[in-house]
């Protein structure tokens, strides 16, 4: 690890002018950035602390959501009677990720930007558009298994890894910053992510010193929640394929209600309005979930090792449907 000045920031003001130095970076829960650290493939030259900031609590918002802060751990927002409540699908792909010890460290706020899990990007003797602008991309013929099927370009084909922003995303969640000259602004997370197009490496829309405090959920949606994670072993694994959604029927079976957004195959959480309104006002039939998943992936591309993603979201869309409308929650 290469060496770097220390900072602690005592306001979310101060903390985004101190990181607005050229490679400043942010430190909370460091369960991702420690990593890439060690590997080199981040080299800060200063690290500003924001764990004392005031920004650790989950408040209720005029209009029935709540707002929470950048520094509520993983474990503790999964456990917030309020989302447990009101917002299962969230605390559902919260507990979903990582493992116990990572979420009681891993904080909101960070974890929309953990970075991929592409095998090449830790390889840091292998090219890599994403760590290395101009490289080349050798997972494109290479190992790709777990990469994205959608989002793609011929820059990179990264999956996003996070499984609580997959949830994020289908809740219509916004995010609250605050930049180095203290203004602030609000950003909704279907405006947060970059598609890689020819520049990977830019990843969301945050600038130099912009800090994330807060996350903002609308009022609950009423319905079926569920959070449905493939991958390749029960637990600390990331996922081949997820589906968040919040489905509700009514009594003639009706769909009334249709959310989804899924993770692992997105190289950013994925989401098509356009697949819930054709399955909104159905009865979700076979013939309908089959012309859902056709929208939902028609412009996918599998890249050889990864071309299993397409069938099996084909599979999991089926299932998340047929289930709540069965009324069974996941
Ligand atoms: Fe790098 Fe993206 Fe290619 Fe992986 S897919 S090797 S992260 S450029």
């Amino acid at each position: 690890m290469r060496r770097f000045e220390y900072d602690r920031a005592a306001a979310p003001e101060q903390a985004a002018t101190s990181a607005s130095t050229k490679d400043a970076a942010f430190i909370a829960g460091g369960t991702n950035l420690l990593d890439l650290m060690k590997l080199e493939i981040e080299t800060p030259i200063k690290l500003v602390d924001i764990t004392r900031l005031d920004l650790q609590q989950v408040e209720s918002t005029d209009d029935g959501g709540l707002r929470i802060g950048t520094l509520v751990t993983n474990s503790d927002l999964a456990a917030h009677p309020d989302i447990i409540a009101n917002y299962p699908v969230l605390a559902r792909a919260i507990l979903a990720g990582a493992t116990g010890q990572l979420r009681n460290r891993a904080t909101t706020g960070g974890n929309f930007l953990q970075r991929t899990r592409c095998y090449y990007f830790y390889q840091t003797d292998s090219a890599c558009n994403k760590r290395e602008p101009g490289t080349g991309c050798p997972a494109i013929n290479g190992e790709n298994r777990t990469l994205a099927i959608l989002g793609t370009s011929d820059a990179c084909i990264a999956q996003h890894p996070s499984d609580m922003a997959v949830a994020m995303r289908l809740l219509d969640a916004k995010i609250e910053t605050v930049k180095a000259d203290g203004s602030t602004r609000t950003i909704a997370v279907k405006d947060f992510y970059c598609l890689p197009k020819d520049t990977p490496h830019i990843e969301n829309v945050l600038e130099r010193g912009e800090l994330i405090t807060h996350v903002i959920l609308p009022a609950p949606i009423k319905g079926v929640h569920t959070y449905d994670k493939v991958r390749d072993r029960a637990s600390y694994a990331f996922a081949l394929v997820s589906c968040a959604a919040v489905v509700d029927a009514d009594d003639n079976g009706t769909l009334k209600t249709v959310r989804l957004a899924f993770g692992g195959i997105g190289t950013e959480p994925w989401r098509n309005e356009e697949v819930e309104a054709l399955l909104t006002d159905t009865d979700g039939n076979i013939d309908i979930i089959t012309q859902a998943a056709d929208l939902l992936l028609s412009d996918a591309k599998g890249n050889g090792q990864n071309d299993f993603k397409i069938p099996l979201t084909r599979r999991l869309l089926k299932q998340v449907i047929q289930r709540a409308l069965a009324g069974e929650g996941a």
